[in-house]
């Protein structure tokens, strides 16, 4: 008989599958890393496995001790889902912004949800950051893993993800794409692939390519507000390391969402926002390649990792009247991969 003992065990291991409609006329072979297919939904159940067990080895995290993390989703969702097995209490804290639906998927998950002001500022003592770190210090055994500084983030990957990569596509990778939130995913792929790849003849290195929102610091923007959940900051975290990514492509909101809707409709991968982000960065690379050497592109393949379901958007990009309310679907609608592609 085969089977798990607990579904934490499934995390990681997820197919490629081939882009097939929105690449249309591009040459390039572009793969999809599909992270929903993880237990949990998203790539973060690969970084709160690896979280955990690193903090369970450190002693930093005991038997009955309480995972405090302000998280609004997918990394809360992980969390939760490993700490089950293990015993350990969640509780999550979430700007009132993030949609009762989402808090209620942590409660759903036995996690407990502190809910705070969206509108103050960092340093007051109701704000989201104020509120995790006094839990920290007044839960006793409590353990924050905080994802945006911890290196066992990248190490997951780095462990995991790469690794998937280099063997599924038989060490022919030519690039790799991904949004790039905390930095973790593109930092321990990224720098996993390069390792692997360093001194191949043919094929050279693998190109690491970060997508980005518009107004993001990442590709040299201030912070300025961009609708794209899960990517994008106005600060660097310590999770990401500028020197893996070759470059980094600005995609805009409007772009980002026609194309998150062209993957259901076309694709039949129902994902997230920063999914549809990292596609028109991948197909922007493609098109790119093509004008510069037709022979390079053919024998391209570029691996795009999309990083959760679209489940979680149903109310947003998916819903007609807010994608309106924004002129996005004006935009969007009825969008050429040509004009995406620019
Ligand atoms: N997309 C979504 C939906 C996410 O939740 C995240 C994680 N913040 C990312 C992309 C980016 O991944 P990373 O934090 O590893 O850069």
């Amino acid at each position: 008989m085969k089977f798990a003992s607990h579904i934490s065990e499934l995390v990681g291991g997820t197919p490629l599958v081939r882009l097939s409609s929105v690449t249309d006329g591009l040459a390039a072979t572009i793969l999809a890393k599909v992270e929903y297919l993880n237990p949990g939904g998203s790539a973060k159940d690969r970084i709160a496995l690896k979280m955990i067990e690193a903090a369970e080895a450190s002693g930093e995290l005991r038997p009955g001790g309480t995972i405090v993390e302000p998280t609004s989703g997918n990394t809360g969702v992980g969390l939760a889902l490993v700490a089950q097995r293990k015993g350990y209490r969640c509780v999550f804290v979430c700007p009132d912004k993030v949609s009762a639906d989402k808090r209620d998927v942590l409660r759903a998950y036995g996690a407990e949800v502190v809910v705070t002001p969206t509108s103050v500022a960092p340093d007051d003592p109701e704000s989201y950051y104020s509120v995790s770190d006094r839990l920290v210090r007044e839960i006793p055994g409590a353990w924050k893993p905080n994802q945006y500084a911890n290196q066992n983030g990248p190490a997951s990957h780095y462990e995991s993800t790469g690794p998937e990569i280099w063997s599924d596509t038989d060490g022919l990778v030519t690039h790799f794409v991904a949004g790039v939130g905390t930095g973790g995913t593109i930092t321990g792929t990224g720098r996993f692939l390069r390792e692997a790849s360093a001194g191949r003849a043919d094929l050279g290195e693998v190109r690491i390519v970060g997508a980005d929102p518009e107004g993001s610091v990442y590709s040299g923007g201030t912070g300025r507000p961009y609708l794209v959940e899960g990517v994008g900051e106005d600060f660097w975290p310590t999770a990401y390391d500028p020197a893996v990514p070759h470059e980094i492509v600005a995609v805009s909101d409007a772009d980002s969402f026609a194309m998150t809707r062209r993957l259901a409709r076309e694709e039949g991968l129902l994902v997230g926002g920063s999914c549809g982000m990292a596609v028109v960065a991948a197909l922007r690379l493609a098109r790119r390649l093509q004008d510069e050497d037709a022979v390079a592109a053919a024998r391209a393949v570029i691996v795009v990792l999309l990083p959760d379901s679209g489940r979680g958007y149903m109310s947003k990009i998916f819903n007609d009247a807010w994608m309106r309310s924004y002129g996005f679907l004006d935009a969007g609608e009825g969008v050429t991969a040509g004009e995406i592609l620019r």
